[in-house]
């Protein structure tokens, strides 16, 4: 059995339960998450030498699809988890690695990306939060604006401009720091609503060079070489993973929904059209997501390229999938019976997330044809 089928196994039994319940009353997925890190899938990335399973970018790819293809907000927070991991392992100091990873293998310590900000929106890598020099280190002002599992990840790793020079600089805040606040009447989405992405707001935290990840400068590295490939990758693979629900969602109610005759949707032609564009849609997002972590994997010069068409893709995809499969499920999956609406609802997010499709299509543009992007 391969990653993805042993993971989508332990999804229907640990995750399944609590989707809906996330979904309707908009909390966060406790319990489904608590198995995540019990069943160790939170140490994915962490290396062996640190307890954790050494995973690969394919690995996350694998995890976060079968994750996305039972419940996308759990796919999403343990996505977020992953990337705010493979930061440290990637940029962190040997004194950060060994206070920061055994505990992430272990299940103790869950992570989030604080990165966007009001002010500069999907461009992320422009923050404006400002840490200020002072006698004992900094003091952190200003407003993270979509932290998706607040509260409930243990430490935020918080984008800012690098405060003794060029650059950008990553910070771990602690969850709960004096001077931090959170605003948890503020999500309300109309899908992945048990993410808890809620603002963060900064004011006058003092932190110090021991919440750093890495060093000062670092930021701009994080951001290219570990946010580029796992978060971009990472939304390709939880959407990729929606548009497989929602295609054996739609195949399965097609062959069983039976008029007075004895007929099955599945008979009728135009049904028969709309199951194999879905499920055409859906195995090439699969494939193309796979494809491109496999290019990441083996450091190809095109992988770039890769990555970002199969987020493109994956993203377009999860809604047209979506929706096609909601015309199979007609009142039914209207009346909310099938989970159909569910996916249609969390599949708006794909676009959304920075860097925004509309952005990611303009820099392969501009890459594909030579030009400098940010
Ligand atoms: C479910 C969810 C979870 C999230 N979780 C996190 C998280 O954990 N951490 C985090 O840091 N952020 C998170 N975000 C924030 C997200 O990544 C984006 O930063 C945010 O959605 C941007 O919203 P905005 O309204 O400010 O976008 P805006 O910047 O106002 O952009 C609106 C739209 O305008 C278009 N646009 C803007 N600029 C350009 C351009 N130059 N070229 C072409 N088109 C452009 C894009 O299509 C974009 O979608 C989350 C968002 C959602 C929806």
């Amino acid at each position: 059995m391969g990653l993805f089928e042993e993971v989508s196994a332990f999804a229907q039994c640990h995750v399944a339960p609590y989707t809906v319940q996330a979904d309707r009353e908009g909390v966060f997925p406790k319990e489904a998450y608590t198995a995540l890190k019990k069943e160790g899938y939170t140490g994915l990335l962490v290396p062996k030498e640190y307890g954790g399973a050494s995973g690969s970018i394919v690995d996350h790819v694998e995890t976060c699809m079968a994750l996305g293809s039972v419940c996308a907000t759990t796919a999403l927070c343990y996505m977020m988890h992953n990337v705010a991991t493979m930061s440290i392992v990637a940029f962190g100091t040997s004194e950060q690695k060994e206070f920061y990873l055994p505990k992430i293998a272990s299940g103790e310590l869950a992570l989030a990306l604080a990165f966007s900000e009001t002010g500069t929106g999907t461009h992320f890598y422009n923050p404006e939060i400002k840490a200020v020099k002072t006698e004992n280190g900094y003091l952190l002002n200003g407003k993270k604006s979509f932290v998706t599992s607040a509260h409930h990840a243990d430490y935020y790793l918080v984008l800012a401009a690098n405060p003794e020079g060029e650059g950008l600089s990553v910070f771990a805040t602690p969850n709960t720091m004096e001077g931090m606040r959170h605003d948890d009447s503020a999500w309300d989405g109309l899908g992945m609503r048990g993410n808890a992405s809620v603002p963060v707001y900064y004011e006058n935290v003092a932190i110090s060079d021991d919440h750093l990840v890495g060093a000062h400068g670092d930021g701009v590295g994080i951001v290219f070489n570990v946010v580029a490939p796992f978060f971009i990758l990472g939304l390709a693979s939880v959407y990729t993973g929606l548009s497989l629900a929602a295609s054996g969602c739609a195949i399965e109610y097609a062959s069983s929904r039976a008029y007075t005759d004895g007929s099955t949707l599945s008979q009728i032609e135009t049904v028969q059209l709309h199951i194999a564009a879905l499920f055409s849609s859906a195995s090439a997002s699969k494939a193309l997501t796979l494809n491109a972590a496999q290019a990441a994997l083996e450091g190809r010069s095109d992988a770039l390229a890769l990555i970002i068409s199969a987020r493109l893709e994956a993203s377009t995809n999860a809604v047209d999938v979506c929706s096609r499969a909601m015309k199979v499920g007609g009142g039914h999956a209207y009346s909310k019976r099938l989970p159909l609406e569910r996916y249609l609802r969390d599949a708006y997010a794909a676009a959304v997330m920075a860097p925004s499709t509309d952005v990611l299509s303009v820099w392969l543009g501009k890459a594909l044809t030579g030009q400098q992007i940010p």
